[in-house]
């Protein structure tokens, strides 16, 4: 899987030079490489190019790859719409959910998290540019829903992830961007230390980046098209 390998590498190049434009250290841009619908040999390809970090929407594809390559120190993190029904799933297999936008889903990720595992490390999606079509918390709503995530045992707030509208030029895309880390600012502010704001994608990472990203989620840049 040369194409993998050499995806990543030009990949991670690109976001240590986005990294430098912000005055940031690169190592505080981590990628999370989006697997979903993609075969195991790539996944396979990209975790021997040294990447532990991938991301899945769907909770029965997520679990069948964790399982099949369970031997390997790999990180898996759930970004997909999250239904009350497929929580112990995603609670006994994964390590991160970046799509939290409900307190009863959080609860229920808590209740069903297996000790031995360690904490959950979660995300608060926020529906940053308030549309209709998205899911996620509007941001009024975030500071309530993140204490009380906070509070619950077993998982750890680790931050917030947004999912802007699509915007063409770079200053639209900063905005929303640069709310969200207001947002966790805000938080912050409030006594919630969070350190993860999971945002920003292939066409959109290097604002995502100048405006504070800690997580980027790339997908078809690394492994090409998905399977449909
Ligand atoms: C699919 C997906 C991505 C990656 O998209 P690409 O266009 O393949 O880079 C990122 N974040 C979320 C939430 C996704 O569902």
């Amino acid at each position: 899987m040369i194409g993998v390998t050499e995806n990543l590498r030009k990949i991670r190049d690109l976001l240590a030079e986005a990294a430098a434009e912000a005055g940031r250290s690169p190592a505080d841009v981590h990628l999370l490489a989006v697997s979903k619908k993609q075969p195991l040999e790539k996944i396979v390809a990209a975790a021997d190019a040294g990447q532990c970090d991938f991301g899945e929407n769907i909770v029965q594809e997520g679990i069948d790859k964790i399982t099949k390559l369970a031997e390997r120190a790999l990180r898996w993190h759930f970004i997909g719409h999250l239904q009350s029904n497929k929580t112990r799933a995603v609670a006994e297999h994964f390590d991160w959910v970046h799509s939290v936008d409900k307190l009863k889903t959080a609860r229920r990720l808590s209740e069903q998290r297996p000790e031995s595992l360690g904490d959950l490390n979660v995300c608060i999606q926020v529906n940053i540019d308030e549309e209709d079509s998205k899911s996620g918390v509007p941001p009024a709503d975030v500071a309530e829903l993140a204490s009380a995530v906070a509070a619950l045992p077993r998982l750890r707030l680790r931050g917030l992830m947004c999912l802007p509208a699509i915007h063409d030029t770079f200053e639209e895309q900063r905005v929303p961007f640069a709310r969200t880390r207001e947002l966790a600012e805000s938080l912050a502010r409030d006594g919630l230390a969070m350190d993860t704001l999971s945002m920003g994608m292939s066409d959109d990472y290097r604002a995502a980046i100048l405006e504070g990203a800690t997580i980027v989620r790339i997908g078809t840049a690394v492994f090409g098209p998905r399977a449909t």
